[in-house]
């Protein structure tokens, strides 16, 4: 005991002069400590900072996008309510309509609720994610108004710090013509049966300008079954036609309203959609249109195709099938020069007077035998004589183009009558008519023409005279005198 306790003083009197150090070691594990509480501290401190400055910006981004989204409701044109609700991460903010029964659906809670679910089971692992719900009305003209289910999904994106949209999903859109009230279909679109008749042919001829064989097809364009109505499908960009049963390998096709602008409604399809290339005539200019009936002519047309190319002069050729089936270079060669080909029967009966049957095949033979010879459908067909009622009238299916000026050169066949003829009875807007089988005619057309001229008149194809808004079941007699058949 003793010796311990001396040996302790003596130890304390020793440490009292030079107190013991603490050893090494454990100024490392203590400074260590030390480190590691200060950074650890500074770490949580920090760490809540970072976390409390994300939640802010987490905050603010919800607050903007929620008030970019009450802005955009407030513009669309459909007064709502806003209910909103909160589903662990995920913000549900539906608009609710208030005046239900002007819109064109029933239940939209039930149904956006029903859509919102689907775009929520969507989202992956969403972060912080807000759905939107909404009856959106869209003004598309003064005339059209497009309505939608529309829901929105948006989801955080923390690298960014902002949120992105994930997906929008539009459904069950309505037309609405403002007018009316009423949904707008494909009938009050088209309107007419003259306009239907017409939008066939369009189809005609773009069933074979997309075909990679047309020659393959072209029997079964010609026989193609009337569309009716339902068989075309609106919307404000496009129309979608399901074909009748045909034998041309194409069910549906889709329709640029620029192809069929003269024969819609135009202020219920979206604007972007129309052509403006314009056809129409200079209302300061006045216009006759030359029109050939019953070639073309071996010698005669050739030598009057040399005649219109030397006075720069487009004009119309009603062609006979059967002399189109003779002459197809002819034929081929008009349409190469700028001239406008129609039809004038195959053979040239009295159409409104021959059976339905026999009708059908008089017009059937001259599309094909003018196809077959220069690539197009003729579009108008002047009735033999000037003869047509209703029934052949629909049975043709294409405008029906007479005249209003009669060179009367099939009767006369003398050349200086022609020219007087013509020259003392052609007006503003006229439809002059000529054969070009007589070579007394063609002797006369130069005259015709530079008489004209001298008397201020313009020269123009008959579609062209007619601005191309000629339909089927009308028939025209010059440019301002058109009258339903
Ligand atoms: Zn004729």
């Amino acid at each position: 005991m003793t010796t311990e306790n001396t040996n302790n003083r003596r130890s304390n009197r020793h440490s009292g002069q030079s107190p013991k150090k603490l050893p090494y070691f454990l100024w490392i594990a203590f400074l260590s400590c030390l480190l590691i509480i200060v950074s650890g501290g500074t770490y949580v401190v920090y760490g809540k900072i970072q976390e409390q400055q994300l939640q802010e910006k987490l905050d603010e981004e919800t607050t903007n996008l929620v008030a970019e989204i009450e802005q955009e409701q407030e513009k669309n044109g459909v007064v709502s309510e806003k209910k909103e609700r909160n589903n662990d991460n995920i913000k549900e903010i539906l608009y609710i309509p208030k005046e239900e029964k002007e819109l064109p659906y029933e239940n939209t809670e039930e149904q956006l609720t029903h859509l919102m679910k689907q775009e929520r089971k969507k989202l992956k692992h969403p972060k912080q994610a807000i759905v939107v719900g909404c009856v959106e009305k869209q003004k598309r003209t003064d005339h059209l108004a497009t309505y939608a289910l529309n829901v929105e999904t948006y989801d955080w994106e923390s690298n960014e710090q902002t949120f992105k949209k994930e997906n929008e999903r539009t459904e069950k859109s309505i037309y609405i013509n403002t007018d009316t009230g009423e949904e707008i279909t494909s009938k009050a679109l088209i309107g007419s049966k003259a306009n239907l008749l017409a939008i066939q042919q369009v189809i005609q001829q773009k069933l074979l300008d997309d075909a990679e064989k047309p020659q393959d097809i072209l029997d079964a364009v010609l026989d193609l079954p009337r569309i009716k109505f339902e068989n075309a499908t609106y919307t404000p960009e496009h129309l979608e036609i399901a074909l009748p049963k045909n034998k041309t390998g194409v069910d549906k096709l889709t329709l640029d309203y620029s192809d069929v602008q003269s024969f819609i409604q135009t202020d219920l399809v979206d604007p972007s959609q129309l052509s403006e290339e314009t056809t129409a005539l200079d209302p300061n200019k006045k216009y006759v249109s030359l029109t050939f009936d019953d070639g073309p002519g071996g010698d005669t047309t050739p030598r009057l195709l040399q005649l219109l190319a030397e006075k720069d002069v487009k004009a119309t050729f009603f062609m006979l099938g059967q002399m189109a089936e003779e002459f197809p270079q002819i034929v081929k060669d008009v349409h190469e020069q700028g001239h406008e080909i129609a039809s004038h029967s195959y053979s040239h009966p009295q159409l409104n007077a021959i059976p339905k049957d026999k009708l059908k095949e008089q017009v059937r033979l001259t599309d094909k035998a003018i196809y077959n010879a220069a690539g197009i459908l003729p579009r108008t067909l002047r009735p033999p004589y000037g003869a047509i009622s209703p029934e052949s009238a629909e049975v043709i299916g294409k405008p029906i183009i007479q005249w209003d000026i009669d060179s009367y050169d099939w009767d006369s066949k003398n050349t200086q009558a022609v020219i007087d003829r013509v020259n003392q009875t052609a007006f503003e807007g006229g439809i002059i008519l000529m054969h070009d089988i007589h070579p007394t005619t063609i002797d006369a057309v130069g005259t015709v023409i530079d008489n004209l001229r001298a008397q201020g008149y313009e020269f123009v194809t008959t579609s062209q005279l007619l601005e191309q808004k000629e339909k089927p079941l009308y028939q025209y007699f010059g440019q301002t005198d058109a009258r339903e058949i």
